[in-house]
């Protein structure tokens, strides 16, 4: 007999299920295309040359020692993730508009910004977050858990495999007026659909009309093109727009720092007054959350940001991610046409980032997994980074058998 008895078992995770699916399948030519972490040729995770080189610098400084961080962080790597991020000549920081807080990485950039808007935002009652249809997995649960209701808004367009332009514009004429909507930065998750620049400007305008307050979620700058001022052009648009507006940013994937947990929440607002009260309520959600956050990945990072010629180095790296998934997009599509598949593949091409919905369906994903041990999503997803120059051929082959 317990006071918690009535604890209800709750579903696992499905992508950590899939993971341990994936874990205890023993056939020699299993393919994991679930995860969203970069993998290189071999299948192995990569540490970034610019991780070891920041990572050896560390250990040679005899200064270094294991003390708290301030509450909002170190202040150089949140600065300097400030700059990559808005830019280097961004007036919001020139203006001293900007509040930036380092958070559990991108998950806890989310929740931070959740928090601080279901404390202070003004909203009518149960006036919900828009999130796209769909999105990352988390987004939901980490609204709701700071009891901010969510809906969605169209985005993607099976036919196409594309943006659904015309109801995502629609949905943002028509929501209310000052609602908040979640926008992936670059590289959607789960989809690796984006709009395109024109589409970003006419999106900033009608939500400008609207008045709605853009949260930006952005977690793979540099990762998706391989540039990190173009992956950052949106929330640029935007903050030249004159829109107050946050950012949840991480650096798992851009520095392959998953486990580290670095990432920052940034809020650009208006005027430096109100940055300066804004500021103060962030560090009171952080104090009574986490105190203080993880030293080590944020320490890797600002070396990564502020040191010129590591810098230069992790532009390289991430060049190379980006350049390895996009040549991955490239043969999937030429192969699946050699072999005369049925459908336009293109759509893979077109998308962008660590993943691509292939518009492969929930039956020809069991299919993939029993009969091919290829292991995705069941929505279609796959992660981009999971092929290489050893398994292309036979994901090319088994998605050809599936669909035919
Ligand atoms: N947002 C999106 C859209 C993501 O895809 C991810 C990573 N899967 C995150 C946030 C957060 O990742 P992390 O907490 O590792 O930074």
């Amino acid at each position: 007999q317990s006071s918690f008895d009535a604890v209800p078992m709750a579903p696992t995770d499905p992508l950590f299920g899939l993971m341990a699916a994936y874990k205890a399948d023993t056939h020699a030519k299993k393919v994991d295309l679930g995860v969203g972490a970069y993998r290189d040729d071999n299948a192995k995770p990569w540490v970034l040359p610019v991780v070891k080189k920041a990572d050896a610098i560390m250990r040679d400084d005899p200064s270094l020692d294991h003390e708290y961080l301030p509450i909002a962080g170190l202040q150089s790597f949140t600065q300097a993730a400030a700059r990559l991020i808005l830019g280097r000549d961004s007036p919001a920081i020139a203006d001293q508009r900007v509040s930036s807080v380092q958070t559990i990485s991108g998950t806890g950039a989310v929740h931070l910004g959740a928090a601080f808007i279901s404390k202070f935002y003004p909203r009518q009652q149960n006036q919900p977050v828009f999130l796209s249809n769909p999105t990352w997995a988390n987004h939901q649960q980490i609204f709701s858990n700071v009891h901010l209701p969510t809906t969605t808004y169209p985005y993607y367009y099976p036919p196409t495999r594309g943006l659904d332009f015309d109801g995502f514009t629609e949905a943002l004429r028509t929501a209310p007026e000052g609602s908040i909507v979640l926008l992936h930065a670059c590289a959607h998750n789960p989809t690796g659909v984006d709009p395109t620049r024109e589409q970003w400007v006419e999106i900033a305008k009608i939500m400008k009309a609207n008045n709605l307050f853009p949260f930006f979620d952005c977690a793979y700058q540099g990762f998706a093109s391989g540039d990190l001022d173009n992956d950052a052009w949106a929330v640029r648009h935007f903050v030249e727009q004159g829109f107050e507006l946050c950012v949840a940013q991480s650096f798992s994937k851009n520095l392959g720092l998953y486990g580290e947990r670095a990432g920052v929440f940034h809020f650009v607002s208006g005027s430096m007054e109100r940055q300066k009260r804004i500021a103060s309520q962030l560090a009171i959600i952080q104090r009574s959350e986490i105190s203080n956050p993880p030293a080590y990945g944020a320490r890797i990072a600002d070396l990564a940001m502020n040191r010129p010629e590591l810098f230069e180095e992790w532009k390289v790296n991430l060049r190379t991610m980006a350049g390895r998934i996009i040549t991955c997009r490239e043969q999937l599509v030429a192969k699946l046409r050699e072999r005369g598949t049925p459908g336009d593949w293109s759509h893979i091409m077109k998308q962008i980032g660590m993943f691509s919905f292939t518009g492969l369906t929930e039956e020809q994903v069991k299919k993939l997994r029993e009969e091919w041990h290829i292991y995705m999503t069941k929505n279609g997803r796959i992660s981009m980074a999971g092929l290489n120059s050893h398994n292309i051929d036979y994901v090319a082959t088994a998605i050809d058998k599936v669909v035919r």
